[in-house]
């Protein structure tokens, strides 16, 4: 990738391959899309984004990118209608849904962007060649349909976690379980997994979903395949187990985000960081080789006061130097009074902390960094992965105890901390869930020079780079991405 080029024909008689991306909107969905594009586009393909104003503002450091590097990649800008689902004016990402009660009214004026997109895609002479589509956005199957445009899914989960989430639905093993405690296996998984139901991926059994988990089940069986954000040396067992149980193609094209080679495209991913990057990457420097420990969960996840500050004083104890991000969302008079309060001083030298969007990639690829203590959101663990570093697991939600389960159990490039169930809003948090101790145990267990922390991180290393080597050349994801861009360019020249 690179040389935006490809083998792609750009000869007369046939087209250029155009991919009509819709993402969810969600910076955990978004960001993996404008990587995508970027991919796709560095491959010789034409793509299309779907966005909405509140999301394009934010993707300025995306277009800028994309334009200096003179990508065939445009943004298709749909008005949102927050308002007429009930929603704050404005709120048109997933970070901006305060509370679980809305959280249906935000994914019913997703499905609101129908028409206008429908009406877009009429014009489109010729029509695009694929759409690759956000599950959530179950509703782009009829227009692709429509149209007779083949229509891809992309969910944003790793194949592991996709191939559990299936089977549940499939066998609707969560609604048959009573208990919370209770066990789950999964009938059919390649590897033998057990989870209790509190740690299963559940976000849609938000009361009043349960019509659009079925639609988005039932469309994503319709489709004409599935889009992963994951390489093939990584999780091989699950990506055939996943082909061989739903009969369509799984196209690893990843790790999506590898398509940035430079420190400026890492820094324009998703939003503008609330500090100067520079400073950052300074005091970065000033540390020894993997000695850092990162920590950041991601864009969603919310975390109660009292728990922000049991983790601040598990990393004091740690005495190890970190950086720790604190989302804007979580600020709060009681935590920053306690920072203000002695805690900053008591780190100064050694503690960084990034109130609000921190360039997550860029910090991650730093030499510094030993340690990655995450929410196992799956972009957040597959930049894990890609930059070489062990992580210590503390999953809140949906898929992330599976993603847990991947790395620690699998992959042997984790430790956990301890996590007993889900907490995706502020208000089911139980005070505090993890104590200060478990995370000084976590981190003091990744971070040591003992043989097994050695271990992990060899692991991680050799993870790390069969991760670059899939999208180099020749590699499995670069090929995935040629063989994808040139199927659906003849798709649409067989049906012209
Ligand atoms: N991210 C970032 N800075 C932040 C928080 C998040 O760059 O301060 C990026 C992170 O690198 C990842 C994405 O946002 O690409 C979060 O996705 P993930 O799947 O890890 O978690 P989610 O936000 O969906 O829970």
């Amino acid at each position: 990738a690179g040389d935006g080029g490809g083998d792609q024909q750009h000869g007369s008689t046939t087209t250029v391959t155009h991919f009509l991306l819709v993402p969810m909107m969600a910076q955990g969905h978004i960001i993996p899309m404008t990587d995508l594009a970027r991919l796709l586009a560095e491959h010789g393909a034409q793509v299309s984004l779907v966005t909405t104003p509140v999301n394009a503002a934010r993707m300025a450091g995306f277009v800028a990118a994309i334009e200096e590097a003179s990508l065939p990649v445009q943004l298709l800008k749909l008005p949102f209608p927050a308002a007429e689902y009930g929603l704050p004016d404005g709120c048109e990402n997933m970070d901006m849904v305060q509370s679980k009660d809305l959280f249906k009214n935000f994914i019913e004026a997703c499905g609101a962007l129908r028409e206008p997109l429908a009406a877009w895609l009429r014009q489109q002479r010729p029509p695009p060649s694929c759409v690759i589509s956000d599950v959530m956005h179950w509703w782009t199957g009829d227009i692709a349909r429509e149209l007779g445009i083949p229509r891809l899914t992309f969910n944003g989960f790793c194949t592991f976690a996709s191939l559990a989430r299936y089977i549940m639905y499939r066998d609707n093993i969560l609604e048959k379980a009573t208990d919370e405690e209770e066990v789950i296996t999964f009938p059919g998984f390649p590897t033998p997994l057990e989870l209790p139901k509190a740690k299963c991926p559940g976000s849609l059994c938000v009361p009043g979903l349960e019509q659009i988990r079925d639609k988005i089940y039932e469309e994503e069986m319709r489709s004409d395949g599935k889009v992963m954000n994951s390489f093939q040396e990584l999780e091989t067992l699950y990506i055939e187990s996943m082909e061989r149980m739903i009969g369509k193609k799984v196209w690893t094209v990843g790790p999506m985000c590898l398509c940035h080679k430079d420190r400026n495209t890492m820094a324009a991913r998703g939003n503008k960081a609330s500090m100067d990057e520079a400073q950052c990457l300074q005091w970065l420097d000033s540390k020894k080789p993997g000695s850092v420990i990162f920590v950041s969960f991601g864009s969603l996840v919310s975390t109660e006061p009292q728990q922000l500050v049991e983790l601040g004083m598990g990393l004091e104890a740690s005495k190890r130097p970190f950086i720790w991000v604190i989302k804007a969302g979580n600020k709060s008079p009681e935590v920053e009074e306690w920072l203000a309060e002695g805690f900053e001083e008591c780190v100064i030298d050694r503690g960084m902390i990034i109130r609000g969007w921190a360039p997550q990639m860029l910090i991650l690829w730093h030499q510094a960094i030993g340690g990655f203590m995450t929410h196992c959101g799956w972009n957040s663990t597959i930049e894990g992965i890609c930059a070489g570093v062990p992580m210590v697991t503390w999953p809140h939600f949906a898929e992330q105890f599976l993603n847990e389960k991947l790395v620690v159990d699998l992959l042997k490039t984790g430790v956990e901390v301890g996590v007993k169930g889900v907490t995706q809003w502020a208000s089911e948090q139980k005070d505090v869930m993890v104590t200060r101790n478990a995370v000084l145990t976590a981190v003091s267990t990744l971070m040591n020079d003992g043989e097994a922390a050695e271990e992990m991180r060899m692991r991680a290393k050799d993870f790390g780079m069969k991760a670059r080597r899939a999208l180099e050349e020749g590699g499995s994801s670069y090929n995935n991405i040629r063989l994808l861009i040139q199927e659906m360019g003849h798709k649409q020249n067989a049906s012209s």
